[in-house]
């Protein structure tokens, strides 16, 4: 999707400034269209208890996650590092979600001491807890889809392969266990995957985890508090993509608690969600410069920015719009978009009509407001670009500066330590 014309309207006088003041390339985020999306979740869920925990790893940046505490949105975490973010962005208690998966006895010490609600991927992580002997009041339990609906980008909810969650036949098991520790108020999570643009995988999810709540009711007397829907709310990356119907999404949900209290007689549980892309994804640019035009059996443009910046193209060979700011009345042709990585995948775009562009010109690729630097990776030495923000009163901050080569050696030590001849002697007598 081309980003919205709002934000390229308001993009457009500060492009060319803040590329000759910061040079390129960088990340340029939209501080009010996020402040949009957040109005947008908030109207949704207008008569549904709701909160929404950013998924940390979308966007990791401190400055981006304060301006989302400020509008009242948590954060989900899955990493040491990134709980410090959100302790740093002013999350405390329950404004902390921790989804991990695979997590070690002092991942989940240090989600403890924040007082993160956690969510147990697995039986052993319980158990853990259990030998930790801390286990919290609340806890949350991420079950495996048994039956999903296959769509999207990436899809976890095959049971043969994934990863992720507590089988079915486990969960209640795990309850009774977690009851008997003293646990007193349980959640439900389920994550079906990532970039649904359709409502129906959510829809699904909760019909799911109603499924297994009324399961606990009747086995075990629980009343699950709150469910939670993980994250995978799609943005349409191409042009012709529908948006998400973020309203309806909303109004079928509240729809279905309703109408599952009146059938049980119990509260609804509260609704949880840990969008990263939805978020954030349209309302970040990457503006690149054109360093090279090669001619060979394809016509290539060659940028100052790589996989380093954004990996999605090659990684999933996903699509990102791009757009020539000059381009307007050029004549166009097909190219490939490409970085400088000694790897052939190293390509924003193949085959992709542009307006012509020559050596100097600014080219800018769409919707890498979430995943795009938060996956970026230092392979062939090749560093990471800065970020900026755009704010609503039109300034512009780097909130983050690129990274030099120090960073890239910040984890050696030069000289090389060796061992010297007389500590090999002394080992040997
Ligand atoms: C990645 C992830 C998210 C965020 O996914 P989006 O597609 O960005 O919404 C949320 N929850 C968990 C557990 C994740 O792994």
């Amino acid at each position: 999707m081309p980003a919205s014309q709002a934000f390229e309207r308001r993009l457009q006088p500060v492009l060319h400034a803040a590329a000759r003041c910061f040079g390129t390339p960088f990340h340029i985020y939209d501080e009010q269209g996020i402040h949009e999306t957040c109005t947008a979740f908030d109207e949704a869920f207008a008569r549904t208890p709701y909160r929404e925990y950013f998924a940390v790893k979308g966007l990791p940046n401190p400055r981006m996650l304060k301006i989302l505490a400020g509008r009242g949105l948590g954060f989900d975490c899955s990493s040491v590092p990134e709980l410090t973010l959100a302790a740093q962005a002013g999350a405390v208690g329950h404004d902390i979600c921790f989804t991990s998966n695979n997590t070690s006895s002092d991942e989940l010490l240090a989600a403890l001491k924040l007082g993160a609600l956690i969510n147990i991927d697995d039986v052993a992580v319980f158990g853990k807890l259990e030998d930790l002997g801390q286990v919290p009041d609340t806890l949350c339990f991420r079950v495996q889809p048994s039956k999903a609906v296959d769509t999207g980008e990436s899809y976890l909810g095959d049971v043969e392969s994934a990863k992720f969650g507590i089988p079915v036949t486990q969960l209640v098991d795990v309850c009774a266990r977690a009851q008997r520790r003293g646990v007193t108020s349980f959640g439900l999570h389920m994550m079906l995957g990532s970039g649904f643009l359709s409502t129906e995988p959510f829809l699904r999810t909760v019909d799911l985890l109603l499924e297994q709540a009324e399961r606990l009711r009747a086995e075990l007397g629980i009343t699950v508090e709150f469910i939670n829907l993980g994250g995978g709310l799609g943005i349409p990356y191409e042009p012709d993509q529908r948006r998400f119907d973020l309203a309806g999404l909303g109004s079928s949900i509240t729809e279905r608690l309703e109408r599952w209290e009146r059938q049980h007689g119990v509260r609804r549980p509260r609704v949880l969600f840990e969008s990263g892309r939805f978020v954030t994804g349209p309302h970040g640019v990457l503006v690149t410069r054109v360093v090279n035009r090669m001619s060979k059996a394809r016509e290539y443009v060659g940028v100052d920015a790589g996989m380093s910046a954004l990996m999605r193209p090659a990684m999933y060979g996903a699509y990102h719009h791009i757009t020539v700011p000059e381009g307007g009345d050029r004549p166009t042709e097909v190219v490939d978009v490409v970085g400088s990585l000694c790897e052939n995948n190293d390509k924003f775009a193949r085959r992709r009509e542009l307006p012509a562009v020559a050596e100097g010109d600014l080219v800018v690729i769409h919707d890498t407001g979430a995943h795009a630097l938060s996956m970026g990776f230092n392979y062939n030495g090749r560093l990471r670009p800065q970020e900026l923000l755009l704010r609503t009163n039109g300034s512009v901050e780097r909130i983050r500066r690129a990274e030099e080569e120090r960073d890239y050696f910040a984890t050696l030590d030069f000289p090389p330590l060796r061992m010297a001849p007389e500590d090999i002697s002394a080992g040997a007598s």
